[in-house]
């Protein structure tokens, strides 16, 4: 919808009248320049509250908005958001019930970073089901960003978090299967997978983000990914945007993903042209074998401008704005 429709669609709203009587009074005693720039600044508000996230999370992007429409603010929505998939064990991708590394442990990377700049971040961590609530802990608790292993562990026993078995059962017997061949390389199926990272704008525009993973299914013991990464994996900047990113790691790492989609942004590219640009730094490598993996990002700026790209198709983003919570297909790269 071009930005002059979607005003006048909203205007027939009581909000949008209120607002465009007041546009029409503005209108009489400033300049054109001021009043495109309040008209801008209408629709950007409009756009608020605003959740995305990757792939098809509809009851995490919805518990995401349920805080935000409440008042609640956006680290708040992102970290609650987060905690529908770590708590469900169907997802073997992310908290309970994610698949083990190829010796059997369950072990979760997270990352939480709010309006201010702040961020905490936890990797390897074992048998404790939410990652992102420690990570939130780490960054509000202590002095440090990241804490890692037996430490990070302690740490959230301290603060009250329950330790308990995260290998579920049929996340056991698909170990037990991979072992049969146990192929050193870990398995990147592209169609699958479920990293959740999301961000969130709250009523006031403020933006944060976070990510949470049980990280490659049989990866080594020890191996941490981008999720636990600041800048990699996640990357908020308040007076910018946001983005996050899922896939495997070890690419995004190498090109600080996030934090490039926002300096993109920062240098005026829409959050979609940003997350283009990334996806093609990975891609454009000379030695680049981006036919054998994934990696996808989504963004969204402070106007509430979303944007989301992957190098495979088959990535997706939950998206929920103007009362709708949709499911939405990414464009990809690699068409060949
Ligand atoms: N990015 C995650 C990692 O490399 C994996 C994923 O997105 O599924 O740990």
């Amino acid at each position: 919808m071009k930005r002059r429709n979607f005003i006048k669609t909203a205007s027939i709203t009581g909000v949008g009248l209120a607002i465009g009587s007041s546009l029409i009074s503005c209108n009489d005693g400033i300049s054109k320049e001021s009043a495109n720039q309040n008209e801008d600044a209408i629709v950007d508000t409009m756009r608020r509250p605003l959740v995305v996230a990757t792939w098809h999370v509809k009851a995490a992007t919805a518990k995401a908005m349920e805080i935000l429409q409440t008042g609640g603010n956006a680290l708040d929505a992102v970290e609650h958001g987060c905690k529908v998939e770590e708590a469900n064990k169907k997802n073997q991708t992310v908290g309970n019930g994610g698949l083990p590394d190829r010796d059997g442990n369950v072990t979760l990377d997270a990352s939480i970073m709010d309006k201010y700049g702040n961020c905490g971040s936890v990797m390897y961590l074992q048998n404790i089901t939410h990652a992102v609530s420690v990570a939130r802990k780490i960054m509000e608790d202590t002095p440090h960003v990241m804490l890692a292993g037996e430490g990070a562990k302690q740490f959230a026993v301290s603060k009250g978090f329950k330790s308990e078995d995260l290998l579920t059962e049929s996340s056991k017997r698909a170990w037990e299967k991979w072992k049969i061949e146990a192929k050193y390389k870990p398995i990147i199926n592209i169609e699958n997978h479920d990293t959740i990272g999301m961000l969130a704008m709250d009523n006031n525009g403020d933006i944060s983000g976070a990510c949470t993973t049980s990280g490659l299914a049989y990866k080594l013991g020890g191996r941490v990914g981008d999720s636990a990464i600041i800048g990699s994996g996640l990357f908020i900047d308040n007076d910018i945007g946001g983005c996050v990113a899922t896939g495997l790691g070890e690419a995004i790492v190498k090109t600080v993903g996030s934090f490039l989609v926002v300096e993109l942004m920062r240098q005026g590219k829409s959050p979609q042209q940003a997350c283009e640009d990334a996806i093609k730094r990975i891609t454009n490598k000379p030695k680049s074998n981006f036919r054998d993996f994934q990696v996808g990002y989504v963004a969204m700026n402070k106007k509430g401008e979303t944007g989301c790209y992957s190098i495979q198709k088959s990535f997706s983003i939950t998206k929920f704005h103007n009362g709708t919570n949709e499911h939405i297909q990414s464009d990809y790269f690699n068409k060949s």
